[in-house]
């Protein structure tokens, strides 16, 4: 038995046999092979070298016929690679001195090669990257036998086990067959979390490196309630962790209880718990957990694995699909948020130094038309199907909020030309998830209808902490006081400006928080379908006045550990 610790990112436990994925999609069947087998991983090894050779050889052959002999040159990098000595011994020491199988020896050593050629301050070296993960793919894909893996169409239930999955690969996965995932890197804010909580997978990232301490069809607890991860469990393990698994079942059916009762608090104050959704087919389960509308509909997720722009058309499929689901609730339309860890297949941003500081979201949309006035259209198409509201993230300053309205101001007017109906008092709302809109936040309530508060960003551009990296994933903390200081002025402004607000952030799907956000006067959350019950139970629990002293104490703490601690114990105390 082996146990893990890693990062605890969508709640619930999952017990299953282990997959093993590696970072392109490929299943690697084996780590370890056994003294035996080193002669015959040998053999599959040169065998798959062999199979590249010609593979590279009439992709050269063919790329010649068409396109000249120069362009044919580009497979002959590819060739060298594969001849490389270096390359071979590195992956023939690997299977004979550490008994690798032949596709664990191939990744681990073509990742320390490419590691080595990306740091280089050469850029034609650091490309050379790319094309020995290219031959890396071709030999993964010879030596076991297979296509890419593709994660949609697993059939038999699994743990996923990944150095990393990205928000697009995880939204592909079906929860019925993969009952969790662990991966290497990642932290609590990344979208990778997000959309597992979305889809209700159990999650933990950030374990650090580990993927040589399982194997594929190793027993693999995850528990996404504490981020332990236990390999191979023994049987005690075992059975505490399957009486666990019953514990979580009746507290689910209990909770299912609360549907249809108001998330209203004790001293009869009506909280709008509104849903987080990233697709159309997610609010089916938002309905199912007593939602009062969609707050956040993250519509990058729309064309993450696109290679193309969506069209007019696709964004007002997919957006009337759920004004018509949600029948009559409110929908706030987010604007695309490409960027950061939702590249996708933009281009220009494949190569950002530093993609989270970079063209990402609203400075994306505003400088390609092409991408956000079909957007747009659509938006205010859709508006005359129901109570549609649209929002803009990472907005920073007031300039880029005023050439956001601009290009709706634009989009309008193509429709008036094209004589299609919308609704010209369509609210429109920004995210304050820059530490820059919340200081500037009396300039911006005069300007829009709503804000909804982006915790998941406010803390990593306020902490300076990278969302998604695991090695400073202690740090990134949405109870520090510097983050709350800027919540409750964005509050207030709002409150003065007689403007709604709400926070769509993780940090309001969790119960610990409640307390203190209600106090500080939040009255709408928008949240993962998954975590209404327990925060309506919260709400259903407490007066305002008991959650305005939990507030103001937490709000004299210096530091982030000190204002966690008050806040659990607090939370202890409602007695759940
Ligand atoms: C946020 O930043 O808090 C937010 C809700 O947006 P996203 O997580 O999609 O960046
Ligand atoms: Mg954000």
């Amino acid at each position: 038995m082996e146990t893990l610790q890693g990062i605890p990112v969508s709640p619930g436990i999952a017990i299953s046999k282990a997959l093993i994925v590696d970072n392109e999609g490929f299943m690697i069947p084996r780590y370890y092979v056994g003294r035996d087998a080193i002669g015959d991983e040998l053999r599959r090894f040169e065998s798959a070298i062999e199979a590249a050779a010609n593979e590279i050889a009439t992709n050269r052959h063919s790329v010649t016929a068409q396109l000249g002999e120069k362009i044919g040159t580009i497979f002959d990098a590819h060739w060298q690679m594969l001849r490389d000595p270096g390359v071979r011994h590195g992956v023939e020491t690997l299977i004979r001195e550490c008994e690798y199988s032949a596709e664990h020896a191939v990744t681990s050593t073509f990742d320390t090669f490419a590691n080595v050629l990306r740091r280089s301050p050469s850029p034609i070296l650091a490309e050379r990257a790319h094309d020995l993960s290219d031959l890396e793919r071709c030999l993964l894909r010879h030596l076991t036998g297979q296509a890419e893996l593709d994660l949609a169409n697993l059939t038999s239930e699994v743990v996923l086990v990944a150095h990393s999955l990205t928000p697009s690969e995880t939204a592909k996965l079906k929860p019925a067959w993969v009952r969790g995932f662990v991966t290497e890197a990642g932290g609590a804010g990344s979208h990778t979390a997000i959309v597992a909580k979305g889809l209700e997978i159990p999650a933990v990232v950030g374990v650090g490196r580990f993927l040589t301490k399982v194997s594929t069809n190793d027993l693999v607890i995850v528990d996404g309630n504490t981020g332990a991860v236990i390999v191979r469990p023994d049987e005690e393990t075992l059975a505490r962790y399957q009486t666990e698994v019953q514990k979580q079942r009746s507290l689910a059916e209990r909770l299912h209880l609360l549907r249809d009762m108001p998330p209203e608090t004790k001293d009869g104050v009506r909280i709008g718990l509104m849903a987080n959704i990233e697709f159309p087919t997610e609010v089916a389960a938002c309905l199912e957990r007593g939602a009062d509308g969609i707050g956040l509909y993250r519509t990058e997720f729309l064309c993450l694995d696109c290679d193309a722009p969506p069209s007019e058309d696709d964004h007002y499929q997919a957006y009337a699909r759920v004004v018509r689901d949600v029948a009559g609730r409110p929908v706030v339309i987010r604007t695309l948020d490409i960027g950061g860890d939702k590249a996708g297949w933009v281009e220009g941003i494949e190569n950002e130094r530093n993609p989270v500081l970079g063209l990402r979201s609203i400075r994306l949309s505003l400088r390609a038309p092409q991408l956000f006035l079909p957007q747009l259209r659509a938006a205010l198409r859709v508006s005359m199907l129901g109570d549609v509201r649209l929002m803009f993230p990472l907005i920073t300053t007031l300039a880029e909020l005023r050439q956001a309205k601009a290009f709706l101001a634009e989009a309008r007017h193509e429709l008036d030309s094209r004589n299609e109906a919308y609704r010209r008092d369509l609210p429109v709302g920004m995210m304050v998830e820059s530490p820059a809109a919340a200081v500037m936040i009396d300039r911006f309530v005069g300007e829009v209808d709503f804000v909804s508060i982006g915790t998941n960003d406010l803390t990593q551009y306020t902490l300076a902490v990278d969302r998604g990296n695991a090695s400073v994933a202690d740090l990134y903390q949405a109870a520090d006081p510097a983050v709350l200081r800027l919540i409750d002025a964005t509050l207030r402004a709002a409150r003065q400006a007689g403007v709604k607000a709400s926070l769509c952030g993780q940090m309001s799907s969790e119960p610990v928080y409640t307390m203190l956000l209600l106090g500080m006067g939040l009255r709408e959350m928008s949240i993962p379908p998954s975590s209404i019950p327990e925060i309506k139970r919260v709400c259903r629990h407490v007066t305002l006045a008991e959650c305005e002293r939990v507030a103001a104490h937490a709000m004299t703490l210096d530091n982030a550990r000190d204002v966690e601690t008050f806040l659990r114990d607090q939370y202890r105390q409602l007695g759940f």
